[in-house]
C-alpha cells in the first residue's frame, strides 16, 4: 500500500514522533523484510506496521465502512490486504521478529503513546492483534 500523498503528515509520522520522544531508535522502510514494515527496530527485533483501518479491514467502525462505488472490487482488495497482513506477520514472527500493528483508529486514544511504547518495549499486552476471525 502506497499512500504517497501527504506522507509527512501520515499516522506513521505521529508514531515516529512518539518513538523519538521515548528515545526508541528505529529505521524506516524495512527493506528486505517481508511486507516491508513501516518502521523496524533491528536491535529489539520489532517490526511496526501502521495500518489504515479501511485499507486493512480493521474490525472497527471505520474498517467496516462500505465503499459506495466498486464495492466488489474494494471488498476483494481489502480481503487480499488482510490475508497478506496475516501471512506477513506469520513469516516475520517465524523469523524471530515481534510484530506491532498500529491501527489508525487507536491513535486517537489518550494513552496511545504510552501503550505503544510499552508494547515496543515488550511490557504490555498487544496494542492490537490482527483479527483472528477472518471473514
Ligand atoms: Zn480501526
Amino acid at each position: 500500500m502506497r499512500a504517497v500523498k501527504g506522507r509527512d503528515t501520515t499516522p506513521e509520522l505521529a508514531v515516529r514522533r512518539i518513538l523519538r520522544a521515548a528515545g526508541i531508535g528505529y529505521r524506516l522502510g524495512g527493506r528486505g523484510l517481508p511486507g516491508r514494515p513501516d518502521l523496524v527496530m533491528p536491535g529489539r527485533r520489532v517490526a511496526i506496521f501502521v495500518h489504515g483501518c479501511f485499507w486493512h479491514g480493521h474490525d472497527c467502525a471505520r474498517g467496516a465502512r462500505q465503499p459506495k462505488t466498486n464495492a466488489t472490487y474494494w471488498t476483494a482488495k481489502i480481503g487480499r490486504n488482510r490475508a497478506r497482513d496475516v501471512a506477513t506477520q506469520t513469516v516475520l514472527e517465524a523469523a524471530g521478529w515481534r510484530v506491532v500493528t498500529v491501527w489508525e483508529c487507536r491513535m486517537k486514544a489518550d494513552d496511545f503513546s504510552e501503550v505503544l511504547v510499552a508494547e515496543i518495549r515488550g511490557q504490555a499486552a498487544t496494542v492490537s492483534a490482527p483479527g483472528t476471525s477472518s471473514a
